[in-house]
């Protein structure tokens, strides 16, 4: 389903200005968390942690591989992944502020890490078969081009390596309201696209990348809008009176996520695939 056709641009713009409110929301992952169950009172920073850690899994590397972390936000995931894999970890984003708050993390306990400002829908800065392994962390959904930025993923990566993506999809027709939602949802937060898994299969192929893997989590994860929504809520309340513009549009995106993540037709699928 086709949203709308930001810039990358525009989405760094976007990390630029919306990085700090959502670290301070999430903990310093910007993707959604994973809980076991409803009993499952993990904070957010764990829950996040897990999904960097399903993630990591099912890229199937070993100590000293190269990985591509293509939309790397804060620069937590790679660091995470890098220390429980050793492996090496290349970044890349497109703000300048992730890039900073990236570049100031503390080395990982093992392995090794790298920041590089860069677009996934360009040619990117690497060799062809360059890296083991890839993921993308919910970045795919900002790309008006897709079909370029899987081509060069596939490009950097080596043969039979693995690309990994963690993503809101599309898994029912929307009906009037669900669109209304999803179209405003996207709007704020610079959706280009959310696929459906047929669409993303095909993508996948186009770009010469197997399906192996697909799972709906979304059971699992969807707790992660209310919290969220919760702790935007929270920065709002504590703006003073000088800024309540500011509260008003704080406390809109809040309503708006609690309503985007209670949507039937939005599921989380995280998808292996294979070059
Ligand atoms: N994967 C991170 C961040 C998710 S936020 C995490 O899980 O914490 C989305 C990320 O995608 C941001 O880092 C943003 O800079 C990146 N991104 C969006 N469009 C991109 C593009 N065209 N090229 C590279 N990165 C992009």
């Amino acid at each position: 389903m086709e949203l709308a056709r930001p810039t990358a641009i525009q989405v760094g713009e976007l990390y630029d200005e919306a990085t700090d409110l959502l670290v301070a929301a999430m903990g310093g992952n910007i993707h959604l968390g994973y809980w076991d169950d409803e009993r499952d009172q993990s904070p957010i920073e764990r829950a996040t942690d897990r999904l960097t850690d399903l993630v990591g899994a099912r890229l199937q590397v070993t100590a000293g591989q190269r990985v591509l972390d293509v939309g790397c936000g804060t620069g937590r995931p790679a660091a995470r992944i890098s220390a429980a894999h050793r492996v090496h970890v290349t970044g890349i984003t497109v703000s300048a502020h992730q890039l900073d708050l990236a570049g100031r993390l503390a080395p990982p306990a093992a392995g090794s890490t790298e920041f590089v400002l860069a677009d996934a829908m360009s040619p990117l800065p690497f060799a062809d078969a360059s890296f083991d392994a890839a993921y993308a962390i919910e970045s795919l959904l900002h790309l008006s081009d897709l079909a370029a930025a899987l081509e060069q993923i596939s490009r950097v990566l080596r043969p039979s390596g693995r690309l990994v993506i963690a993503d809101a999809y599309l898994r029912d027709r929307p009906d009037d309201v669900a669109l209304a939602v999803i179209t405003r949802m996207g709007a704020q937060f610079r959706f280009a696209s959310l696929p459906t898994r047929r669409e993303c299969a095909e993508q996948l192929a186009a770009a010469g990348l197997t399906q192996v893997d697909f799972a709906d989590i979304r059971e699992h994860v969807q707790r992660t809008y209310r919290l969220t929504a919760n702790a935007v809520c929270g920065a709002a309340h504590g703006l003073d009176a000088e800024h309540a513009e500011h509260a008003a549009a704080l406390t809109a995106t809040a309503r708006l996520l609690e309503q985007f993540g209670s949507l039937r037709q939005i599921g989380y699928m995280l998808v292996t695939a294979s070059r």
